[in-house]
């Protein structure tokens, strides 16, 4: 059965427990059968609905903001907007992007410290009201040209912790500069209403959100002594959203509610939210690839201690996604790769390489891995390929971008999107969305699903 989400998107519903290669398989033998040979991405939508349950039970204090840069897929914005995440925005398209889905936009953080002088107009226009600033210029151009913004000031995160990504080379007031571009905002009359901090992308170490949250708290509490008046704190992303990372979510999400308790207690009423990108959509993504060309050739041993055997042929394989298209993540976001076959794991292996399938030398996904031996036509898929991957993705040299297929587990979907009840019902079971305001956008989604859409009608 498929359920249609808007925008040409359907999903198809699994009704018994499926693993990510059975999915896998059956796509690739449709493609097989139909003599595709494109590379296609498998979205499973309910684990982006797990992940929000965990983040509600783990991070009951913090609001999240999905960072739309990290994978702006329509059916990934659409679901996450029903279930009641609001989004953090870096760009004019972005906002547009979200406030098409009918988003309020005081569900919106325009969270970009240097922003377009033409985007600022446009937030203005739409009435996206919060943004963060960390520097002097931005303040006179805010002013300028949309005075009302309630401004969230983003300090620099500590730098003595790992990240994947680092973010304070770019971003951020120091802590102790604060105080002068505080003074700034406040000879303009201009309205700072919050700060903001990001540990960095792919967080590895948790303290490092404690000493963060406590340096917040320090500016915090200078903001309030010049007299603004100060709601929000924001404490960014870096949240892990894969099992293979080096660190659980619920390690660092213990780390922030404590830190929380001790420096923004629940009794002094300040709004908690948080910009988390890959830790929505990580893992919800599995990239299919196929194998379009292949090179067998002999190692070449380079001098008498090197242990290669000379005698085995070493495989390249050539597929059609690379380090242009989905596979950016290996330059941008210094991702990891692992790559699975379809085949038998007891059959032989070899060690080979894959590579994209532009002409450029650079175009490497994995330089040395054992596999079995592939033919042309044969089919390679990677996990965890949801994050920072299409959304940064070229068509460079032609190349197109691979297919999306949808899944949902039933029950999942029907937490969000309760079936054949009547709309009254339907707004009983909101209580599982984390805001109030979700109740118009529950009405018209009704009306999509039992009446007004033909497409809703032809698959519901
Ligand atoms: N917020 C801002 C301002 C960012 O720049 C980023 C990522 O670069 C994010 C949020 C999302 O970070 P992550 O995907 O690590 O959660």
């Amino acid at each position: 059965m498929k359920k249609y989400l808007g925008n040409n998107c359907t999903v198809q519903m699994i009704t018994y427990e499926r693993s990510i290669k059975s999915l896998v398989q059956e796509k690739a033998a449709l493609h097989d059968r139909e003599v595709k040979e494109e590379a296609f991405f498998i979205g499973d939508l309910g684990d982006i609905i797990a992940k929000y349950q965990v983040w509600k039970e783990t991070l009951p204090r913090v609001m999240p903001f999905y960072a739309v840069k990290c994978n702006d897929d329509y059916a990934v914005l659409k679901l996450l907007s029903d279930i009641g995440v609001n989004f953090d925005c870096a760009s004019k398209a972005e906002i547009m992007k979200v406030l098409d889905l009918g988003v309020d936009p005081s569900r919106i953080i325009y969270a970009n410290p240097c922003k377009q002088n033409s985007f600022i107009k446009y937030a203005a226009k739409k009435n996206v009201e919060m943004m963060t600033f960390d520097n002097e210029d931005e303040l006179h151009k805010v002013k300028a040209l949309f005075p009302e913004a309630k401004l969230v000031l983003r300090i620099l995160p500590p730098s003595n912790f790992k990240v994947q990504c680092e973010l304070g080379n770019k971003y951020g007031c120091h802590p102790d500069k604060a105080c002068t571009l505080l003074e700034v905002a406040r000879n303009l009359g201009l309205n700072v209403m919050g700060v903001s901090f990001h540990v960095g992308s792919g967080c590895e170490e948790a303290e490092a959100f404690a000493v963060a949250i406590q340096q917040a708290r320090n500016v915090f509490d200078l903001a309030i002594d010049m007299g603004f008046d100060m709601t929000l704190l924001d404490i960014g992303g870096g949240f892990p959203g894969q099992q293979s990372a080096p660190i659980p979510f619920s390690a660092i999400a213990s780390v922030v509610n404590e830190a929380l308790d001790q420096y923004f207690p629940a009794s002094e009423g300040v709004e908690i939210i948080a910009e988390p990108g890959r830790y929505f959509v990580a893992s919800a993504f599995t990239l299919t690839v196929n194998v379009i060309a292949k090179r067998v050739v002999t190692k070449e041993k380079t001098n008498d201690d090197d242990p290669v055997d000379t005698q085995g042929p070493v495989m390249m394989y050539y597929v059609n996604d690379g380090v242009y298209g989905s596979f950016n993540c290996l330059l941008f976001d210094h991702a990891k790769v692992e790559v699975s076959t379809l085949q038998e794991s007891d059959e032989r292996s070899y060690s080979s390489s894959i590579w994209g399938p532009t002409c450029d030398g650079l175009d490497c996904i994995l330089e040395d891995c054992p596999l079995p031996e592939l033919r042309v036509g044969h089919w390679l898929f990677f996990r965890d390929m949801g994050a920072y991957t299409m959304s940064a993705a070229s068509t460079f040299n032609g190349m197109p971008p691979p297919q999306k297929y949808y899944f949902c587990e039933q029950d999942q979907w029907n937490m969000v999107y309760p079936e054949r009840v009547r709309k009254s019902s339907y707004i009983q079971k909101i209580p599982f969305m984390m805001t109030g305001h979700l109740v118009d956008e529950a009405h018209d989604f009704a009306d999509e699903i039992f009446g007004t859409s033909p497409a809703a009608e032809a698959l519901v």
